[in-house]
């Protein structure tokens, strides 16, 4: 390289310093600063319940058979009028997802009978360890609406014998 070539360069190189210290940080200071997502962003998923506070989940595994990354685990129980988590005979009694083989695809939600299960777009999964990123039916599960109370319930018979609920429920004593 001769005395020309340094010469010629030295300049462009501090253009290009000065252009680059003018540019606004790509980084940002996540998580207290976030991006804004895309309306259609599919974040990490969320079991929710029906307004009396009885979950949607009814343990049916449409969603893990849904699954193309094999992501989700249910296990069924049984509810009863004195116990019960959910409209119809079963709720999950057990209901995991592996959000490191999650793929976000939105395929679970689509096979849900009951809207049980949504992708929201505010938050999406993050953890040291591989353990943590089960996430348990208490971690997926929604609280139930204000001064209304969780699951399980003591219900009164007959009243909530179809899985899948029209909503608000039929009040069969009027
Ligand atoms: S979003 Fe897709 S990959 Fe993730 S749990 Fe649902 S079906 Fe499986
Ligand atoms: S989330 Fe929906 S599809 Fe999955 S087990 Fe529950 S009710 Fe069935």
């Amino acid at each position: 390289m001769g005395l020309k070539d340094v010469l010629t360069r030295i300049p462009v190189g501090f253009l290009t310093v000065l252009k680059t210290v003018t540019r606004r940080p790509v980084t940002i200071q996540y998580p207290e600063q976030q991006k804004p997502m895309s309306a259609r962003f599919r974040g990490r998923h969320h079991l929710k319940r029906y307004e009396d506070g009885l979950e949607r989940c009814i343990g049916c595994a449409l969603c893990a058979a849904a699954c193309p990354a094999d992501a989700i685990y249910v296990e069924a129980g049984e509810n009863t009028n004195e116990e019960r988590y959910s409209p119809g005979e079963r709720y999950a009694r057990v209901y995991e997802i592996n959000m490191l083989r999650c793929i976000f695809c939105g395929y679970c939600e689509d096979a849900c009978p009951t809207n049980a299960i949504v992708l929201e777009p505010i938050e999406f999964p993050t953890g040291y360890t591989r353990e943590s990123m089960i996430y348990t039916k208490e971690m997926l599960l929604e609280s139930p609406p204000i001064n209304v109370p969780a699951t399980p319930q003591r219900t009164p018979p007959g009243k909530y014998d179809r899985a899948i609920l029209p909503f608000p429920p039929i009040d069969e004593s009027q």
